[in-house]
């Protein structure tokens, strides 16, 4: 039995079965063996590179004779670096200095030379790391044969383990058999894991090298309310986490009944609850859980995980599809957010040395308008079937707004023009979530009708801690008081400007933290949807005077700890039950 402690990002407990996977979804192979089994593994090896030469060589004898000329080079370079020897020779080598099975061994070669090649700055060279991984896909194929599996298609249930997760990746987990996620990297408020969060699936990241201690068919249990992973779990421990299990499902089934309740506290005020979600089919569930519209839609999951860019009838189905479900309340959709950990599959954008800082979000847009202008053409023609608002992402200053805005404006003399219907007067917001935007709050406000704090990356960036680096995990805090300050500002000055404001950062998740968001002065949260029964549960079990005296403690305090631990207590307090 091994216990691991990591960062919990999403809620519950799952006991199943783990699967160790890579990058690409595939079951990464046992990695250890008897030293006794050497030999064994160098065989299979060499019978692996045999049986791939062999069906290349046909592949390449039957594209002879239909003839294009393009796909038989293909063939021939894949050929020629199979017969090469001292490719070979490597894999032996390692198998006999490290004893680790002959998948392994491929894997770990294979990637070492696709990774050489992608650094050299000859694009015809750096884009042959794609026909290594051809290549280590057709042996690892001829190794694992029919046990080589994908997650599409799974029959049991599972939890799957990881070095790292990619938003795309977890955004296709099948919830059916996905019960649980255990990932070395990542942080509370990375992408993956907010996906994980969304889909209601128990995950713990940050696990520094979990995965590297289980091979796949070990029992784990994934406890995503304490943030502990454990593997080979002895009989009393599963029965002491299935008593967990069960009362977590008991608090959910209570939490169920408040659904048709309103969100207001005891002394009477009403707040507001929103969910966020990254697909259209997600949002029902806000509608399940109780939650009266979309406080943000991170559409830039509409370009992962497809091998083409959505088109504008992509972009303007999937903003109708969900405006639908929601009739006439509010649909906050943001403008893409690409860049950063969120990128398209076929990776257009060009690698940069610190992508946070980088080309990410409406820098992006700015720089590839026809792809920003289609996205606001769809967004402008969905507006007419319900309630939608725009939101811009990671504004910095108000140039950018002020271009942003433009563009918008260029947009829709372009419908006017076409005759195309949408909403003149649709509402226009931005998100907080850069120091430099939270300190020119109260300029911004006069430009838009809405803030919506991004605290995730308003985190980040004020603290100077990479969001999903598990590295530097401890460092990361949105009660930290430099966050709370600006936090602070934009509140007031989002009042005193009389524009709405909401906060749609992992923080409107987090029980521990309502309180003193209340107290702060916010009404409206946003937030994943499987958590929106229990934020509703502490709301209507606190008074606003309660969260006024919450915020003020906190505001003396100059100690990110003490603030944590003051909260932590003080929602205990409230909800003994959910900690
Ligand atoms: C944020 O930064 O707080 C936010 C809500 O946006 P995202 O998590 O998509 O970056
Ligand atoms: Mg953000």
């Amino acid at each position: 039995m091994e216990i691991k402690k990591g960062i919990a990002v999403s809620h519950g407990i799952s006991i199943a079965k783990c699967i160790v996977i890579d990058a690409e979804d595939y079951r990464i192979p046992q990695r250890k063996i008897n030293p006794s089994q050497r030999m064994i593994e160098v065989q299979r090896s060499r019978n692996a590179f045999k049986g791939a030469i062999d069906e290349l060589a046909l592949m390449e004898k039957q594209q002879n004779k239909t003839g294009q000329r393009n796909i038989k080079d293909i063939f021939a370079v894949h050929l020629r670096f199979l017969r090469d020897k001292s490719l070979r020779k490597r894999i032996s080598d390692l198998i006999q200095a490290e004893s680790v099975a002959a998948e392994y061994a491929v894997s770990t070669i294979l990637r070492e030379i696709a990774a050489h090649f992608a650094k050299v700055p000859d694009p015809y060279i750096s884009e042959r790391a794609a026909d290594i991984h051809d290549i280590e896909r057709r042996l690892l194929q001829q190794l694992l044969g029919s046990k080589r599996e994908d997650l599409e298609h799974l029959t049991e249930e599972v939890t799957v383990v990881a070095r790292e997760l990619s938003p795309t990746q977890t955004a296709g987990f099948n919830k059916e058999f996905i019960k649980g996620l255990a990932s070395d990297a990542g942080g509370r408020t990375s992408h993956a894991a907010i996906v994980a969060r969304s889909l209601g699936i128990p995950a713990v990241v940050g696990l520094e090298d979990f995965s590297e201690s289980v091979s796949g068919g070990e029992t784990v249990i994934i406890d995503g309310n304490r943030g502990i992973v454990i593997s080979n779990p002895d009989e009393e421990t599963i029965k002491q986490y299935e008593g967990y299990l069960q009362e977590f499902l008991e608090l959910e089934e209570k939490l169920g009944t408040i659904r048709e309740k309103p969100a207001v506290t005891r002394d009477g005020e009403r707040i507001k609850l929103f969910g966020n979600i990254e697909f259209p089919d997600e949002a029902e569930m806000i509608l399940e859980k109780g939650g009266e519209g979309i406080g943000l839609y991170r559409t830039e999951f509409l370009y992962l995980g497809s091998e083409v860019e959505p088109s504008e009838e992509d972009h303007y189905e999937a903003y109708a599809e969900t405006v639908r479900v929601f009739n006439d309340r509010p649909v906050i959709i943001r403008t893409m957010d690409l860049g950063a950990d969120k990128f398209t599959q076929h990776k257009r954008f060009v690698r940069e040395p610190n992508p946070f800082l980088g080309l990410r979000s409406i820098r992006f847009c700015l720089r590839h308008l026809t792809l920003f202008k289609t996205q606001l053409r769809a967004i402008l023609r969905a507006s007419v079937l319900g309630q939608v608002k725009i939101m811009f992402p990671l504004i910095t200053n108000i140039q950018e707004l002020m271009q942003t805005k433009m563009i918008l404006h260029d947009v829709m003399e372009d419908l006017d023009e076409e005759k195309i219907p949408y909403n003149r007067d649709i509402e226009v917001g931005i998100m907080i979530e850069t120091p430099s935007a939270a300190l020119m709050a109260a300029t911004l406000a006069r430009d838009v009708n809405f803030f919506s704090i991004g605290t995730n990356d308003l985190t980040q960036y004020t603290l100077a801690v990479d969001r999903s680096n598990e590295l530097v995990s401890p460092l990361y805090s949105s009660v930290d008081p430099a966050v709370l300050r600006l936090i602070r500002t934009v509140i007031q000055d989002a009042h005193k400007s009389q524009i709405d404001l909401s906060v749609c950062g992992e923080v409107a998740s987090e029980p521990e933290q309502v309180m003193l968001m209340l107290g702060l002065g916010v009404r409206t949260l946003s937030l994943a949807p499987p958590m929106i029964p229990e934020i509703k549960q502490i709301i209507r079990s606190v008074t606003i005077e309660d969260c006024n005296s919450v915020a003020r403690k906190v505001l003396g305090m100059n100690s990110e700890r003490q603030i944590s631990s003051y909260l932590r207590d003080a929602a205990r307090k409230v909800m003994p039950e959910a900690f």
